[in-house]
């Protein structure tokens, strides 16, 4: 059977193998590549800062930093290499890839000169997906940043709005001092529902005091969400109301210590059907999960944790394609 997968990161997404044949093919070339050859020196020790335990979201997080920084290099040959593995090795046959163009810019430059290149970065990204030839329907979600200015923000907003291929907004980065406020979140998420974008947040993922309701009027989906059913419970009409859909990766939780075991989210899920909320599961970063992180791994966690029951496995993949942003024709058969 297929497969949709609707949160995942472009950073998150290609194995630590094919970063390290990158750097093994330029790691003479280019100054990160070169960087990242010396620091970890083989394989092994770059797998390991993959697969390492880390301490909470943010010790996460800086893997997404190093990545990012190292697809800057060459955005095109990954974002090949994500499309065509979620195909071939996930049975995925709709996918939206989200990413920030902005960090995939080279650092060095001034801040309106990365701006401008922006359209390019994310064209790039785009026509690398669609030319894999592999049967696999892919949208792009443009992310913008919890450190960013508005100014920066609003950039990747509209840039997201002029692209046919971007279906949609997403609020992501590390929690972090100097960014912009909620009622600035709050209307920016308004102008992007007025421009036609769809809209996602990242919310209520490991902090449970991350809940931020005032988004939710312009909001279609919510990236993660768990703890708005686990410590907030009193949200979830609401969000059933609005038909506001929460896009579970459950690996994410173990990997980040927001979770113990996985049996942690049943109440999420009871929860969430109980209130008539939309729940789709996803994957956030396979790159970063080992081999359970693979989109079949988190419907089969789930089953074998007692979450959801092997006969909800279809009706779960429904849900993804009901709430997908882009074009789910002929998919899911
Ligand atoms: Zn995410």
């Amino acid at each position: 059977m297929n497969f949709p997968d609707l949160h995942r990161h472009l950073g998150g997404a290609t194995h630590p193998r094919i970063l390290w044949g990158y750097i093994e093919k330029h790691g003479r070339e280019t100054d990160v590549a070169c960087r990242l050859r010396e620091r970890f020196g083989g394989y092994d020790g770059f797998a390991r800062e993959f697969s390492r335990p880390f301490a909470d979201l943010a010790d996460y997080l800086t893997v997404h930093h190093l990545v990012e920084s190292l697809q800057a290099e060459d955005v095109p040959y990954f974002a090949t290499r994500a499309v065509r593995g979620a195909a071939v090795f996930e049975s995925i046959d709709y996918l939206e890839i989200r990413f920030n163009p902005y960090k995939r810019t080279p650092s060095g430059l001034p801040q309106l000169e990365r701006i401008k290149l922006l359209p390019e970065i994310t064209a790039q990204v785009i026509r690398a997906g669609r030319a894999t030839g592999f049967p696999i329907n892919t949208a792009y979600i443009l992310c913008m940043d919890r450190g960013f200015p508005l100014l920066l923000n609003r950039a990747i907003m509209y840039l997201a709005h002029r692209m046919p291929e971007v279906v949609g907004v997403d609020l992501a980065g590390p929690y972090q001092d100097g960014g912009m406020t909620w009622e600035e979140w709050a209307r920016l998420f308004a102008e992007a529902k007025s421009v036609g974008l769809k809209t996602t947040a990242h919310m209520a993922e490991s902090d449970p005091d991350d809940v931020h309701p005032e988004l939710f009027p312009h909001l279609d989906r919510i990236g993660h969400g768990i703890q708005i059913a686990l410590n907030h419970p009193h949200h979830l009409p609401e969000l059933a109301e609005r038909r506001i859909c929460l896009e579970v990766c459950p690996t994410t939780y173990l990997r980040t210590n927001t979770l113990q075991d996985l049996s942690e989210l049943a109440p999420v899920f009871a929860r969430c059907e109980d209130a008539g909320v939309p729940v789709s599961i996803a994957t956030d970063n396979p790159a970063l999960h080992g081999d359970s992180g693979r989109i079949v791994g988190q419907y089969e966690v789930l089953v074998r944790a007692d979450v959801i029951h092997f006969n909800d496995i279809l009706r779960y993949t429904q849900t993804g394609y009901e709430h997908a942003f882009g074009d789910v024709r002929g998919k899911g058969n």
